[in-house]
């Protein structure tokens, strides 16, 4: 028999808020904090694993408990019409959005935000230095019920088997997701990664996989992006094979021309891909890939001096790479 509260759930929307308290804050290193949540409804978050990225939305200071958020309410739950509402409220009655990456733990019902805190945080890494449990916060993530998949996802490797992954410390968690996902299935490829983080205290621990070449670079007061930007310089030259790439032997498709994005007035945002990664099967890829591919994320000015060693300098085809500035610094995610 169906009831109409059975008919009403029979559709559940591919991305949609979950309410989420605080359930545990452990610190990881100088600068990463993971934060555990469990919540009326997280077991239904999709465990998509990868890079999948979710919105984390604060609570406004006169309703901590969300008694009277318009952002639980049956649309925004039941249908997904979550950013449409939030774009409604009056600018002082907005809480604050900003991105992270969905970590998963073994256990149903809970998931987890690696947190970078630095000084000078905004209201997100605040939250993250004063969390204390039973605080709420609401997730916006993909509901496993949903019949189609909502995207957040951006790692398409194709048929590559040899990725390299590059970030900075905001980029960590989703390069350690992508290690595990990776982990997990019968993909047979290696992974290089090279992570720059604040010090050398910050190394923390990456999943076991085999086929794992891992380069921790602590900054230890050097400039951003240094050391990532020389890392991958040094990758480049020593792998001069894998920037070879038979559209460009074959004279098809060449490679789309090489421009650069100015990160002070757009986001740098270049993906190959949307919908749920087709690790080693046809995909896109399939055709001209010479096996290899490239996921970059970080600080904006730092992933565009990546992508320009990559791209200009050593003639990687944008179709086997992902650039994504995660965030810039001196601005505001919103
Ligand atoms: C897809 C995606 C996934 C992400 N995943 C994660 C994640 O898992 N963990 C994580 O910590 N971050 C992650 N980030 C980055 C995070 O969204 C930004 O760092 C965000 O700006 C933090 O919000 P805030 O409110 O603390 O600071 P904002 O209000 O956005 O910014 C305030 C000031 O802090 C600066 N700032 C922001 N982040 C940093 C930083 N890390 N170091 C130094 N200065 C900074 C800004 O430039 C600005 O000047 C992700 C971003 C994207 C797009």
């Amino acid at each position: 028999m169906t009831t109409t509260t059975d008919a009403k759930h029979t559709a559940y929307p591919p991305f949609r808020p979950f309410l989420a308290h605080v359930a545990d804050v452990t610190p990881l290193s100088a600068h990463f904090t993971r934060i555990t949540f469990d919540g009326p409804e997280l077991e239904h978050v999709r465990r998509t694993g990868y890079d999948q990225r979710i919105k984390l939305v604060l609570p406004l200071e006169d309703d901590p408990r969300w008694e009277r958020s318009p952002l639980l309410a049956a649309d925004c739950v039941e249908r997904g019409a979550w950013w449409d509402v939030w774009r409604a409220l009056p600018a002082d009655r907005r809480n604050v959005i900003r991105t992270y990456t969905l970590r998963t733990t073994p256990d149903d019902g809970l998931v987890c935000i690696e947190f970078v805190t630095h000084e000078g945080a905004g209201p997100a890494g605040t939250f993250a230095m004063t969390a204390r449990p039973g605080d709420t916060v609401v997730l916006v993530a993909p509901d496993d019920r949903a019949e189609t998949y909502g995207g957040g996802i951006d790692f398409h490797p194709g048929v590559a088997g040899n990725v390299l992954l590059v970030g900075d410390e905001t980029a960590t968690p989703a390069i350690l997701g992508i290690i595990g996902s990776l982990a997990g299935t019968p993909w047979d490829g290696s992974i290089t990664a090279l992570l720059e983080v604040p010090e050398s205290g910050d190394v923390i621990a990456a999943p076991e996989c085999e086929r794992l070449d891992i380069k921790w670079l602590p900054r230890n007061g050097s400039a951003r992006g240094t050391r990532l930007v020389r890392a991958v310089e040094a990758y480049a030259d020593a792998h001069p094979r894998s920037f070879v790439t038979r559209w460009r032997r074959t004279g098809d498709s060449p490679a789309p021309a090489y421009t650069e994005t100015d990160v002070d007035r757009e986001l740098l945002w270049e993906t190959t891909g949307d919908g749920l990664p087709s690790i080693g099967s046809t995909s896109r890829l399939a055709t001209g890939s010479d096996g290899f591919y490239a996921w970059v994320a970080g600080e904006a000015a730092v992933v565009r001096d990546v992508r320009r060693v990559l791209l200009r300098d050593h003639g990687l085809d944008r179709r086997r790479a992902a650039f994504m500035g995660y965030w810039r610094a001196g601005k505001s995610e919103i």
